[in-house]
């Protein structure tokens, strides 16, 4: 009878349960690793053989498990971590549906020797197919080795989707590298055929675990995060501007202690990042948020990657005001009070930030468009009316190899107006000297962070309207249909910095102020300087991030141009301007604006060292 209901047998529903649990050999080495850490291990050495596509071993030197438990633990839903409902919301290991390990052994052959600190001898067991084969008393250490072989044998269909040896074992050192990110405390091994693929020692903190993970260039190139809102906190290290990647591989998040892909954190994070690195360049960024568990869907699927927040608006505001102020816009950390005068300008840009992103963003799934309400959404109450010069907090020096940045201590704030000026290289580079090095700094992208600075301050600007330099004789420019239609709707942006623009009959357009901050300017060449960086998709853009480009392509536009040899007075100048502003130290389009060559790399290079 076709129609007829029967309930499966145990060996096909254990199969159907493998099919979510095990996909490829990385979720196996990822059950596998975080039941050795939750079993309370300080070493796990992981073995792969051909990629982890033949065979996993894992050997921990955690609790071990107790002799007569062991087949226990391969049967389904048995679990030694929750025992009512109500733990699910309070849980901190890792597993707790109890279906790994018979997920595992229901695709695979499963060997496993295993011993408590109390007992005297260990436990060996053999699961073929899911069925208990052998168990015998072993001589073991305290702890436990699983060896997994034959993967997939008995279900071909998966190994037809395996990709190469190769990349599948990448999939397997991903899935370390993010546990070693999480730990550091733990000490891990990986290795593949006799060749120690990742050594790890235990180390007291997360920068040395980031430096021996991810690379020492990187090391030199942390800032510390934190911060704190409405009971949750993140903590962390994030890369200055001038570090970047061409994807965000390098990018980690945590939700308490569980790595996590998620669009609503990784949005925060570019959002942080936005104006002080290239468009599709990556920072590198470690970064633990601890939720109360009230706060937090529970992440009822193991191997899910994404978590559901309460209040995502809260969290996308802690991530973006904690690393805003880490990079360098001069804010201070949530939660802290804030200086009185200008450091409230930077605040401001991030709480715009916020909202502006946060307008566009939807929760995967959810209906509900989200708003960043509140009192603080608008300017006028977060922007003192004169703004002063902002007062930012004080931000290590760009340096490549300072040794105290990736440590807790935050070293004083770099000023150029205390360096030396030497003279310059190429009539693009400027020379200084200090006590840390030899300084360069680019004056073209210098320049153009200054006056996108000042630019952005009148555009934001309350109230009255800022009055432009006005033309001895207003100038009238032509242009074609497109480029007047985005002209016309960027009138309202141009007239915020000083620069008047009105419609003048066809597709003309009238110029009659130029904004103060710049130097005098032909204003046709002007427009079509800003058509030509704002053309194509930046068309489209939402409101607050086409301002920041019109406002990028005007800096640029009216920054001193490279091969342009400057006085002594005009290179003081700068060196005022720049130590004025937030400490930012890229132009907008994202490239370095200064470079340190310290008294340590000197050495190295005159074989001192
Ligand atoms: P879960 O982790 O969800 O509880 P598993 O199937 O992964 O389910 O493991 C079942 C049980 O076996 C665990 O709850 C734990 O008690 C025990 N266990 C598994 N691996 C280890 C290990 N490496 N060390 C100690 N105990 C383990
Ligand atoms: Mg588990």
């Amino acid at each position: 009878m076709a129609n007829e209901i029967v309930v499966l047998p145990d060996a096909l529903t254990d199969r159907i349960a493998a099919g979510e649990v095990v996909e490829r050999p990385a979720s196996i080495v990822k059950e596998l690793l975080e039941n050795a850490l939750d079993a309370g291990a300080t070493e796990v050495s992981v073995a792969l053989e051909n990629g982890g596509c033949q065979a996993i071993r894992v050997t921990d030197n955690g609790a071990g498990i107790d002799g007569e438990q062991v087949p226990l633990a391969f049967t389904r839903f048995a679990t030694s971590k929750i025992r009512a409902f109500e733990d699910l919301y309070r849980i901190r290991s890792f597993g707790f549906r109890g279906e790994a390990l018979p997920s595992i052994a229901s695709i695979a052959r499963v060997e496993m020797v295993t011993r408590r600190a109390d007992s005297p001898a260990g436990t060996r067991v053999i699961i073929e197919a899911g069925e208990l084969k052998e168990m015998t008393d072993a001589g073991c250490p305290v702890g436990t080795t699983i060896l997994v072989d034959r993967i997939f044998a008995s279900v071909p269909v998966r190994r037809k989707f395996l990709k190469t040896q190769a990349t599948e074992q990448g999939y397997c050192l991903d899935v370390v590298t993010r546990l070693a990110l999480a730990q550091p405390g733990i000490r891990l091994r990986v290795t593949a055929a006799e060749r120690t693929l990742l050594a790890l020692p235990a180390v007291p903190g997360l920068a040395e675990r980031i430096a021996l993970t991810l690379g020492r260039d990187l090391q030199e190139q942390l800032l510390p995060v934190m911060g704190e809102k409405g009971g949750s906190s993140l903590a962390g290290f994030v890369s200055r501007p001038v570090y970047t990647r061409s994807n965000a591989a390098q990018i980690y998040l945590y939700v308490n202690g569980r790595f996590v892909k998620d669009y609503l954190l990784n949005h925060a994070v570019m959002t942080a990042y936005r104006r002080t690195i290239e468009p599709r360049r990556y920072p590198a960024a470690v970064l633990r948020l601890e939720v109360p568990a009230e706060d937090l869907d529970v992440n009822v699927h193991p191997t899910k990657l994404e978590v559901r927040f309460r209040d995502p608006r809260e969290i996308y505001a802690l991530i973006v005001e904690s690393l805003g102020c880490a990079i360098g816009a001069g804010i201070p950390p949530t939660g802290q009070s804030e200086p009185a005068g200008g450091s409230a300008t930077g605040q401001a840009v991030y709480r715009s930030r916020v909202e502006e992103a946060l307008r566009r963003y939807r929760i995967s799934g959810g209906q509900e468009k989200l708003f960043f309400g509140g009192k603080s959404s608008g300017k006028a109450d977060a922007l003192p009316s004169s703004s002063g010069s902002p007062s930012p907090e004080p931000l290590p020096p760009p340096s490549q190899s300072l040794p105290e940045t990736s440590g807790e201590a935050t070293p004083p704030r770099l000023r150029f107006a205390d360096l030396s000026y030497l003279g310059e290289v190429a009539g693009t580079y400027l020379l200084f000297t200090g006590s840390d090095g030899l300084w360069l700094v680019d004056q073209h992208a210098a320049h153009e962070r200054i006056l996108f600075e000042r630019l952005k301050r009148t555009a934001e600007q309350d109230g009255e309207r800022v009055p432009g330099q006005r033309l001895l004789l207003p100038e009238v420019v032509s242009l074609a249909p497109r480029d007047f239609a985005f002209i016309s709707e960027a009138i309202p942006i141009l007239a915020e910095t000083g620069m008047e623009v009105e419609p003048f009959g066809g597709d003309s357009v009238v110029v009659k102020t130029l904004p103060v901050s710049l130097p005098p300017l032909e204003a046709q060449q002007l427009l079509q300087d800003l058509l030509a960086d704002c053309g194509g998709v930046e068309r489209r853009l939402p409101f607050q991030e086409r301002r920041e480009r019109i406002l990028t392509a005007l800096a640029c536009r009216g920054a001193v141009k490279a091969k342009h040899v400057l006085s002594g007075p005009e290179v003081a100048a700068l060196c005022r301007d720049l130590d004025d502003l937030p400490q930012v130290l890229t132009c907008p389009h994202g490239r370095p604006l200064v470079v340190c060559l310290t008294v340590v790399e000197l050495e190295k290079w005159f074989k001192r060292r």
